[in-house]
């Protein structure tokens, strides 16, 4: 008798325990899969809200214009995202993230130029990498001047897309190459056509471009720092926040 008590106590115990185990399986499954779908959907509505599960993967599986983080890929970057620090042109941080999120094709080729960096003793620090639609608009209140800062109420910048680096290089001591003006010097001495400057700086402005060349980016006229990835015009514009750990 005292058997079939027990039995009887420890019966519901185990369906009931059974039923929790499915269904926390069931939500891992569920969770993992709205992830690698979110980050394989493109267009403007993915990019500003579905996609963003895509960013904390490090998944081989996720589409080519999914947004990631690129540390989570390579700790061989420094990131010195200045819009998200109030040393700016703008005197005012935008960003409430101080890490550069790019596209996955963009960031393989990053990758694939800092190793090449790396090899002959620099690597990349990242001035910015995407920077949402509503923040073009700020920098275009500030500082209305197209081939400086790319109108959004037209195309866009290119780092909207996701698809554009403002980046210099530093040494083993993490010490800045000099390339002659600081990061956002809206004037000539920050053109590539601009040569009265010391042939070190210029060597350092060529070193840069060069390799960033031959990885599928392309210089503008009128910043040393600033490259577009080749296909980065076929990404969506996106606006979604910049938001990190
Ligand atoms: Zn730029």
């Amino acid at each position: 008798m005292k058997y079939y008590i027990t039995l009887i106590f420890f019966i519901p115990v185990i369906i009931f325990s059974c039923q929790e185990s499915g269904k926390t399986s069931h939500k891992n499954v569920t969770a993992k899969t709205d992830s690698i779908n979110a980050g394989t959907k493109s267009g403007i509505a993915a990019d500003q809200t579905e996609n963003k599960p895509g960013l904390l993967l490090k998944n081989s599986d996720l589409h080519d214009s999914s947004f990631v983080f690129i540390k989570n890929w390579s700790d061989d970057f420094v990131d010195d995202m200045k819009y998200a620090t109030e040393d700016n042109f703008m005197k005012k941080k935008v960003y409430d993230c101080d890490q550069c999120m790019i596209r996955k094709k963009v960031a393989l080729a990053l990758i694939n130029a800092n190793r090449d960096f790396i090899k002959k003793g620099y690597r990349i620090k990242f001035f910015d990498c995407y920077r949402p639609l509503d923040v073009q608009k700020v920098l275009w209140e500030v500082y209305p001047v197209e081939g400086y800062v790319a109108n959004p109420y037209t195309s866009g910048s290119i780092h909207n897309r996701g698809g554009a680096v403002d980046i210099t290089l530093v040494d083993r001591e993490n010490r800045e190459l000099n390339m002659g003006t600081g990061f956002d010097h809206f004037g000539e001495e920050a053109h590539h056509a601009y040569t009265n400057l010391p042939q070190a700086v210029l060597n350092n402005r060529r070193l840069l471009k060069d390799v960033m060349e031959q990885h599928g980016f392309k210089s503008i006229k009128t910043e040393w720092w600033h490259y577009n990835f080749g296909e980065a015009r076929s990404f969506a514009l996106s606006n979604f926040p910049t938001e990190c750990d």
